[in-house]
């Protein structure tokens, strides 16, 4: 029997199936989350990919803001746990783990058992969460996906001083408008949303090795200016934004075997 892992965001969908000897069958990530086909859809994607129906899932644990709308799951675990199980199994030795999905940051200290130690959150504002990004890459007329690419074509950051979602993008728009190169722009809003972070960051305290996880961490650009905020270096795993969906996954594996 095969274990899965759904983790429904507030942003994407994302899912992980887990074969019999434990190792990962099947990934899939559809972009929307939460409140729409997202969540059924990336399950029937990772079961058509894994090649198996749903007669051969044993086990399914859900993670993620929308965790307790999904019917058929066997369980469900907090985000901050699959995170946890997610990034300590693709890197192991890390400490200390950076979150940022559509609309939340989490950071996390992890013992080296993968197991949550402290973390803190952000409040329920979008500042510097994947939103605040994506409402800026609407502004900038820009996809999401090449913000990375424009801000290390940039000569310097533009000031962006506001961290509201709403002022900064007044700001941007009168940056546009007084001609500011857009690449400086960019550069400007990862340095605001790394300041944000990093503030964050502090106040759980940096121990080595830190990595990313979430959608976000697929900035490379972000994640430069973070690291630069917090004066260390970041690990980032190509499927951090499945890190808890894996963790899920992992959960569903262990459950399956004990029952
Ligand atoms: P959630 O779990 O809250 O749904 P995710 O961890 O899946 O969030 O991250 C979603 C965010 O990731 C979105 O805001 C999106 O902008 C960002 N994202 C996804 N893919 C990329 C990419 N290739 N480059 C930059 N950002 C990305």
């Amino acid at each position: 029997m095969f274990a899965v892992g759904i983790d429904i965001g507030s942003t994407a969908s994302k899912a992980v199936v887990l074969a019999e000897d434990g190792a990962v069958a099947a990934k899939a990530i559809v972009p929307i989350g939460t409140g729409t086909v997202g969540p059924a859809r990336v399950f029937s994607q990772v079961l058509e990919k894994a090649g198996i129906t749903r007669e051969d899932v044993g086990w399914i644990t859900a993670t993620g803001y929308g965790r307790f709308s999904f019917e058929g799951i066997n369980d469900q675990k907090s985000e901050l746990s699959c995170h946890a199980k997610g990034i300590s199994h693709l890197l192991p030795g890390t400490r200390t783990i950076v979150d940022i999905g559509g609309q939340d940051i989490k950071v996390m200290r992890i013992n080296d058992k993968g197991l949550l130690m402290n973390f803190v959150m952000n409040d329920k504002c979008a500042a510097g969460t994947g939103r605040f990004l994506d409402t800026m890459a609407k502004v900038l007329d820009v996809d999401v996906t090449n913000l990375s690419e424009l801000s290390f074509r940039a000569d310097e950051a533009a000031e962006i001083s506001s961290t509201c979602t709403v002022f900064a993008e007044s700001e941007v728009i009168s940056k546009l408008a007084a001609n500011v190169k857009l690449e400086n722009i960019v550069a400007g809003i990862h340095k605001s949303v790394a300041r944000r972070v990093a503030s964050l960051v502090q106040r759980v305290g940096v121990q080595l090795q830190v990595a990313m996880s979430g959608g976000v961490a697929l900035n490379q650009g972000l994640v430069h200016s973070l690291e630069e905020e917090i004066d260390c270096q970041i690990q980032v795993h190509e499927d951090c934004q499945l890190a808890g969906a894996l963790g899920a996954a992992l959960y569903a594996y262990g459950s399956m075997q004990s029952a």
